[in-house]
């Protein structure tokens, strides 16, 4: 029976909320009052924040991630930055703005209060991050600087170079080091959560892998955070670091807690395009880099075949020629469209036969203009790690001269494509950041809660560092206060030793089915899978199609798998093989979500459902809710319940990126 969630939202106006909420805490400063221990999953961006900011508090935090460190958490790839509504560049922005274009960016299907409250404490962020010493760019003056990320009409991105993610991370870090040194925060590095122990309905611990040692060990706290990231990588190729796996959040779907929109995945427009089929990783060109580069491909058919064939070269096409479509087609936004938008333009061109590289699927982006306007000083001050980054792939420098037609320089351009980038799905969280499972809190990218169907650019690092410095803290106090009362569980209890049994069991299943293939070749397959029938363009048909292929491959997967070594001591291919079983559950829930939303909205594009100009046609009559589904057992399908969406403070409209 389908479920009826209780987002716990605070009743009033949206902009009340909040405040409302804040002055509701029951459980104020605990600091040396109360022993409560907490497990936080996961040192990225939102977990560090969060096991920082709660060892402040005076909780005694158990903090676990994959990585030799903290600092090596897949937060670290951010390149572009930070979006916050200080306004700096006096351009009309405000809270109300940044929340507006959020919720608009997210194709109307995010929860309108968590979007308010995340505009009303990114403020907060950018002031927080400055103390750390996090060094963002600054003006000549000495003001911090802001460039333009997509689907905003002002400069709200503040940004570190073109390494955001790193600087902020350094800054969470740091903050974690002070609480690890002051008792409050136990780090443990190379340790894998592989379940979540649920003690008479509440999760009460967790049973995690050292990867090292190959053992599993147990931790019981009177709460648990997971902020283990996205699901990108049961795509094979993303953008995502290879460590990337949605173990965590599924093994916590399997014991009760719903997830939400499994099938709002982004697609990122601006990626280095695939070049042969032994990759296993895609490269993503930061979005900024659309503040000043010009999206195009040739207008005539016949340079496009030139292109594709090697016979001509980008800089040898006059401007006349070239059609800067996303200019030509939203002349309000250009070439800062949402990346759902300039994704599905960059493929409707390219299956009209405009792509330009070998394989017709890249399109340019091209410094010409800006360097000519600008000098090439100023635009490597603000892109010269990327510029690099791009040479060291691709051997061609963007910023290299390489044609002059009637006097106007033209430049390298970068080639690029849409690539897996980002997963607005995730657990399903209430106001409150907790799942269907009292005392499991999801935080950063594993939650589903503020992006809807599309993340605008420069948000993942804000509502990641939102959840973890400044929402977190609060709400789980809410839940916290209950259990001031409360010993923490031994982790005897019959609980963990089921669990532990069980996950023991997973790992002599993989071990022992000694088949013949390599858990890459496998995964390799499933991306395949999921590109073609559950990737960018999708019909009712494909996801059919994608998903009994997927049952198919998941039957080789456990017949014929090959994982070599043992459980003891170090052995990644036994990781990557779980993390694999995890990718099937995510792969088949992602087909089930896009299958039943029959309607195109945000990163979700069904193409039976589109406008004659080929945008995205919602249904808002009957999808106008958050999918939250419950997991029913291996191969079935799962079930769904809905979270009906209320909006009070913004119209629900056609979104619009032309006037
Ligand atoms: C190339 C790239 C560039 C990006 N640029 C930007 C940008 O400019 N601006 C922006 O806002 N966003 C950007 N994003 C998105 C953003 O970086 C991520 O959404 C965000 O960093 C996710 O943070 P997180 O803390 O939720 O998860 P992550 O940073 O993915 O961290 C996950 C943590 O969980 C741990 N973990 C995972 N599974 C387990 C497990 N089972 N047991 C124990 N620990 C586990 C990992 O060790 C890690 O510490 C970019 C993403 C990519 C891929």
């Amino acid at each position: 029976m389908a479920k009826v969630l209780d987002s716990k939202i605070p009743a009033g106006p949206v902009p009340e909320k909040w405040k409302e909420y804040k002055a509701h805490q029951r459980l104020v400063n605990p600091k040396n009052k109360l022993k409560l221990d907490v497990i936080v999953v996961g040192t990225g961006l939102a977990g560090a924040s969060a096991a920082a900011s709660l060892g402040e508090m005076g909780f005694n935090v158990i903090n676990l991630c994959i990585q030799d460190s903290p600092r090596r958490a897949h937060s670290i790839a951010a390149q572009g930055g930070i979006n916050a509504a200080k306004c700096y560049q006096n351009d009309g922005d405000s809270v109300y703005r940044l929340f507006y274009d959020t919720v608009k960016g997210g194709d109307y299907r995010a929860r309108e209060a968590n979007v308010y409250r995340l505009a009303e404490v990114s403020n907060n962020i950018i002031d927080q991050c400055v103390a750390q010493g996090v060094p963002f760019a600054r003006e000549y003056g000495g003001m911090l600087a802001n460039r333009s990320f997509g689907g905003a009409q002002v400069s709200r991105t503040f940004y570190a170079k073109g390494q955001t993610g790193q600087q902020l991370l350094l800054g969470a870090y740091s903050s974690l080091s002070c609480q690890v040194k002051a008792g409050k925060v136990k780090l443990y590095t190379r340790y894998e959560m592989e379940d979540v122990v649920i003690v008479d309905g509440r999760a009460r611990g967790i049973i995690a892998k050292n990867l090292v040692t190959g053992k599993l060990e147990r931790f019981s706290a009177n709460a648990v955070v997971i902020a283990t990231g996205g699901y990108g990588n049961t795509y094979f190729l993303s953008t995502n670091a290879m460590g990337c796996n949605c173990t965590a959040a599924v093994q916590c779907y399997r014991k009760g807690a719903f997830f939400a929109n499994p099938s709002y995945v982004q697609i990122h427009p601006t990626c280095i395009p695939v070049h042969g089929d032994k990759q296993s990783k895609l490269t993503l060109m930061s979005e900024s880099l659309r503040n000043d580069g010009r999206i195009w491909v040739p207008k005539k058919i016949e340079d496009a075949k030139a292109l594709q064939a090697g016979t001509k070269q980008g800089w040898e096409i006059p401007e006349e020629d070239r059609d800067y479509y996303l200019e030509r087609r939203y002349p309000a936004f250009g070439n800062l469209v949402p990346r759902d938008v300039a994704s599905r333009a960059a493929k409707e061109r390219c299956d009209k036969g405009f792509g330009v590289n070998n394989t017709g699927l890249a399109v340019f982006l091209d410094f010409s203009e800006s360097i000519n306007r600008l000098g090439i000083d100023v635009i490597m001050q603000r892109y010269g790690n990327l510029f690099e980054m791009y040479e060291e792939i691709t051997d061609v420098f963007p910023g290299d001269v390489a044609n002059e037609i009637n006097g106007v320089k033209y430049y390298k351009p970068m080639m690029i494509y849409p690539a897996i980038h980002y997963t607005m799905g995730g657990i399903w969280v209430d106001y409150e950041l907790q799942t269907t499972i009292p005392g499991l809190f999801a935080i950063g990218e594993c939650n589903f809660s503020d992006h809807g169907a599309n993340r605008l650019g420069a948000s993942a690092l804000m509502q990641g560092l939102a959840d973890g410095y400044f929402v977190l803290p609060y709400t789980i106090q809410n839940y916290l206060a209950d259990q001031a009362v409360w010993p923490k569980v031994s982790t005897d209890l019959p609980e963990f030793d089921a669990a532990e049994k069980a996950v023991d069991a997973e790992l002599d299943r993989l071990l022992n089915i000694k088949g013949k293939r390599s858990v890459d070749s496998i995964h390799k397959e499933l991306g395949h899978i999921m590109w073609e029938y559950v990737g960018m363009g999708r019909t009712a048909e494909g996801l059919k199609t994608g998903l009994k292929k997927m049952h198919e491959l998941e039957k080789e997967f456990d017949t014929n798998l090959f994982v070599p070594g043992t459980k003891e001591g170090l052995n990644v291919e036994l990781d990557k093989a779980i993390h694999l079983r995890d990718f099937f559950t995510m792969g088949q829930l992602v087909a089930f979500d896009a299958l039943s939303r029959n309607e195109s909205c945000g990163g979700h594009f069904r193409e039976e459902y589109q406008t004659e100009e080929g945008e995205a046609k919602r249904d808002d009559e009957n999808y106008f809710y958050v999918g939250c589904w419950e997991y029913k057992g291996k191969g079935v399908e799962p079930e769904l319940s809905k979270e009906p969406l209320e909006y009070e403070a913004i119209k629900v409209q056609t979104r619009n990126y032309k006037n």
